[in-house]
């Protein structure tokens, strides 16, 4: 289980799925649902659905978010979106990082910091994805490969910034796969990633930061990811767009 000092965190990534209309009536129907919950709650909706989101969360301690951004401000940049627009549309996190950023549209790790520093700057919450592909695990390479990402993302941030990120642990060969690593595996993986923030920010930092595991989270497994002690939060995709499942995560 969580530390007792770290609050857990359950977060639903939508992805490309759900209308303005289907994602007010989503909040809508959780806010009744999650008033005992232990966790606290953020959906990263569709661009769209931010506002109309947001405002239907208003009274609520649902955080609504973004699934990416840009790094500039404004500028001939076709089809991106900036820090500033997410803020003024309601949002208040922004993943960056996720995997399917990293291999669907190619995004470098460079791109990656640089967003990193923006969000920062504008004081948008991060939740910061890393993990392995298959061959990468296969070939026991996930260490080295964690921290090829957290060193040229996050390695140049202040330790007051990076006690504020979640850190989302996504194997790609577990996302939307059905399967996943046993928790005692990820459990390794998650002290491993400790343990690099304990070396460079010291340990009353590591001791603060969330982090998450996602891949393939389902109602049946919730609870044995977050018995693990370095597990303080799940992100969830496909098991997130359903009330009755990501109810039953949250409440795990
Ligand atoms: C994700 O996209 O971040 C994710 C974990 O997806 P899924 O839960 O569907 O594997």
């Amino acid at each position: 289980m969580t530390s007792l000092n770290r609050t857990p965190v359950i977060a639903g990534n939508w992805k490309m799925h759900k209308t303005i209309e289907e994602a007010v009536s989503f909040v809508k129907g959780l806010i009744p649902l999650i008033k005992d919950a232990q966790a606290k709650v953020y959906i990263a909706v569709p661009y769209t659905a931010i506002r109309p989101a947001a405002d239907a969360a208003k009274s609520s301690p649902i955080m609504i978010g973004a699934q990416n951004m840009n790094d500039e401000s404004e500028g001939a940049f076709t089809g991106e979106i900036s820090a500033n627009m997410l803020e003024d549309a309601g949002a208040q996190f922004v993943i960056l990082g996720h995997s399917e950023r990293r291999h669907l549209f190619n995004e470098t790790t460079d791109f990656i910091h640089r967003k990193v520093k923006k969000a920062i700057s504008e004081n948008i919450q991060i939740i910061f994805c890393v993990g392995e592909t298959e061959q990468e695990h296969k070939n026991r390479k996930t260490e080295e490969v964690l921290k090829k990402q957290l060193e040229e993302s996050l390695g140049d941030i202040s330790a007051e910034h990076m006690a504020a990120i979640i850190l989302a642990y996504e194997p790609v060969w577990a996302i939307g796969s059905d399967h996943s690593d046993p928790p005692e595996k990820v459990q390794t993986i998650h002290r491993f990633c400790r343990q690099w923030i304990s070396q460079k920010w010291g340990d009353e930092t590591a001791q603060k930061v969330i982090i998450q595991y996602g891949g393939s989270v389902h109602p049946n497994d919730a609870k044995d990811f977050m018995e693990q002690s370095d597990v303080d939060g799940l992100l969830v995709g496909g098991a997130s767009l359903t009330l009755k499942s990501f109810n039953q995560i949250i409440h795990y």
